[in-house]
């Protein structure tokens, strides 16, 4: 049933109007008509649906859609209710309208859903939502939103047919994860992308964390090496795998050695504020000692923190002595 859109009324006379419908309704319910009663009944519904789309004011005149990001715009970092987006849009398709804005407009809108996987996989994100919304965010219901950035990605955007071609492979869910961020090296790739990639199967949150821990990608978040990264967003750093023996890193240990080195490279100091353009230095890897693949364990005492440049370095001099 299309809306009667009458942009131009003001929330008092709509709302002067509804109170008029439903008095005059009082009457419909003393009949036993009941298809009369459901009929009369639709004025109010209407009016109803202008009121709650006439509350957000602007000098334009908005879509839906429109509506819908200007409300969470007024509330970032904040767990909002799908019924209120249904109040403000004004229309029963409010739920695709904000489909669109999450996956194809860019807009970083997560859902309970999300929250709930990455918390379940990671406590440290848990932690990480808790402390950003103040709320637990495995408690934040699947039709709950927090819009995690006030402004566009318009990346993400752009991104975006990338993103569907990958979805609809005939490949596994850490297979789809992996070519979607080599596609997007450097990016940062939302939880809710991941989530789209993945068909909503619960289990993107691990498979991300395994590409990372067992296969060595270099895919960085705020609780594994990247305190300045958004919370819920996910980086490759580079389209290279860690060497074979520099893989298996448990991110509680990742994270340990990152904090003992002050983040930086053991050798030459650089960290990741000493970015610039034209220094082949761009990223923080973890080097064990003692070689993996020769007994060297995973903890903290066998691993130091270098940068790619003096971590090529080690690995050429050593495979020069072994020669
Ligand atoms: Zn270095
Ligand atoms: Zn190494």
């Amino acid at each position: 049933m299309p809306r009667r859109s009458q942009p131009s009324e003001q929330p008092e006379v709509l709302r002067q109007s509804l109170v008029t419908l439903l008095t005059n309704f009082a009457a419909e319910l003393e009949n036993n008509d009941l298809r009369g009663k459901v009929i009369a009944l639709i004025p109010a519904f209407h009016k109803l649906r202008d009121l709650g789309s006439s509350l957000i004011t602007t000098t334009q005149s908005l879509s839906a859609r429109d509506r819908v990001i200007a409300y969470l715009q007024h509330y970032p970092k904040t767990v909002v209710d799908g019924d209120e987006l249904m109040v403000v849009s004004g229309i029963g398709e409010w739920a695709r309208r904000l489909r669109e804005l999450r996956v194809q407009s860019g807009w970083w809108i997560y859902s309970g859903v999300t929250f709930k996987d990455m918390a379940d996989d990671q406590p440290e994100d848990a932690a990480s939502l808790e402390e950003l919304l103040g709320v637990d965010a495995r408690k934040i219901k699947p039709d709950q939103y927090v819009l995690m950035r006030p402004d566009q990605d318009r990346q993400a955007a752009h991104r975006w047919h990338v993103l569907n071609d990958v979805r609809k492979k005939k490949i596994s869910v850490k297979d789809k994860i992996i070519e979607y961020l080599r596609k997007n090296v450097n990016d940062q790739i939302t939880g809710e992308e991941l989530k789209y990639l993945a068909k909503d199967k619960k289990e993107w949150a691990r498979r991300v964390r395994e590409l990372r821990t067992q296969d060595g990608w270099p895919i960085v978040t705020r609780n594994s090496g990247r305190q300045d990264l958004p919370v819920g967003v996910y980086v490759l750093e580079e389209d290279r795998q860690a060497f074979e023996h520099d893989r298996g890193i448990p991110d509680p240990v990742r994270v340990a050695v990152l904090q003992r080195d002050g983040s930086k490279c053991v050798e030459c100091g650089w960290n990741r504020t000493m970015s610039t353009p034209g220094d082949p230095r761009h990223m923080l890897e973890l080097h064990h000692k003692q070689h993996h693949k020769d007994k060297g364990e995973n903890t903290v005492e066998n691993l130091v923190t270098l940068c790619n440049v003096h971590h090529d370095e080690i690995h050429r001099k050593s495979a020069v002595r072994r020669d």
